[in-house]
């Protein structure tokens, strides 16, 4: 079932659901599975499984460096079947730009559609750990609009250079990242607005937002983009912050603000079993406002252990 119909069936009551990132090459699926049963009891609608791009690994041979490059997470297609098999939820694979050219892009679209997945995320992804900007992968589309676009042709039946009549033509559901702090490469958040309009003209069914830690900056967000014509769904994304260095690390990462409140009360935290907590309590006041505003969806970020996600969620649903 589409994301767009779970939303429509709820008729106003909030749902759950979650992120996922599939385990490091080499390591088994039952860690998310560990992960995913606590959550399950919050009837999940659909779960979401990240892509990582390919990377830069150095192996050592003879004294020197060799230089290889790999996916270190891959198999989010795979994740998806096996979690919609075990669990009877839908799943939401994100599909990226970098590092996919369309053809490869294609390709996973069809392997998509055979699995029955019905929903994708169109992102087009960071750059390389070693760029300092996003290259387009040669052959492979330049903005999340193209791949909009490519998904939305599929969803015709127009394949990239097939001229063969489609007989089954996929239906995909598409979310597309928006960003209440902007994205840090748009000059303004009203461009960053025009291309987020762009996204769902062309063909976005709802919008899922980057984590951030102050509801205000949601619901501006949410007022600007519905001034501009941004009418599908726009959920909320939220993560319970969880060790000290994520002071550091999210900002860097996410390219977010956090709020000087949160700032102060986790610098008082004497360890990060304290910050554990303090994230539970902070994501928990987050979630019940966000509910009692009405929001769609609460979708949680889990990177890594998804017990602080179940403590929020316990509270909340
Ligand atoms: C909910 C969510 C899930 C995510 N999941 C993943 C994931 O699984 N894997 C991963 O690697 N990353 C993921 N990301 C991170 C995302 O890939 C990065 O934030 C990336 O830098 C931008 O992706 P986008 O899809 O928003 O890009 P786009 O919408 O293409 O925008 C990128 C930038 O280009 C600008 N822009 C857009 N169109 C144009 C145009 N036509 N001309 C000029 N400028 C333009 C935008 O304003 C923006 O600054 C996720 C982000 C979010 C919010």
């Amino acid at each position: 079932m589409k994301v767009t119909d779970h939303i429509k069936e709820a008729k106003g009551k909030t749902l759950f659901t979650f992120e996922l990132i599939p385990p490091k090459k080499g390591n088994s699926i039952q860690e998310l599975y560990d992960n995913i049963d606590p959550l399950m009891e919050f009837n999940p609608p659909f779960i979401d499984v990240t892509t990582s791009r390919e990377e830069y690994i150095y192996i050592e041979k003879g004294g020197l460096l060799d230089r290889k490059i790999t996916r270190m997470r891959p198999g989010t297609v795979g994740i998806c079947a096996a979690i919609k098999h075990k669990y009877n939820v839908d799943t939401v694979p994100h599909v990226l730009c970098g590092g996919f050219t369309k053809e490869e892009t294609e390709y996973l679209l069809v392997d998509c559609h055979y699995l029955g997945i019905e929903n994708v995320m169109a992102l087009r992804g960071d750059a390389m750990s070693h760029q300092k900007y996003f290259e387009p992968t040669k052959g492979g589309n330049e903005f999340a609009s193209d791949l909009v676009i490519q998904i939305k042709n599929l969803n015709k039946g127009k394949y990239l250079h097939e001229v063969i009549e489609s007989t089954s033509k996929s239906d995909f559901c598409i979310g597309v990242a928006g960003y209440p702090e902007k994205h840090i490469e748009a000059p303004s958040l009203d461009f960053d607005l025009k291309k987020l309009k762009q996204k769902v003209d062309l063909g976005a069914d709802y919008v899922v937002t980057q984590m951030f830690f102050d509801n205000k900056k949601y619901f501006k967000f949410v007022e600007e983009a519905r001034k501009v014509g941004i009418n599908v769904p726009i959920i909320p994304g939220i993560k319970p912050i969880a060790v000290k260095r994520h002071l550091q690390l999210l900002p860097q990462v996410f390219k977010i603000d956090l709020p000087e409140d949160l700032i102060s009360e986790v610098e008082k935290c004497k360890d990060n079993k304290e910050v554990r907590q303090l994230g539970v309590e902070w994501c928990t006041e987050q979630s019940k406002e966000l509910l009692k505003a009405g929001v769609p969806v609460l979708h949680y970020y889990s990177m890594g252990k998804s017990d602080n996600i179940k403590a929020v969620a316990s509270k909340v649903f």
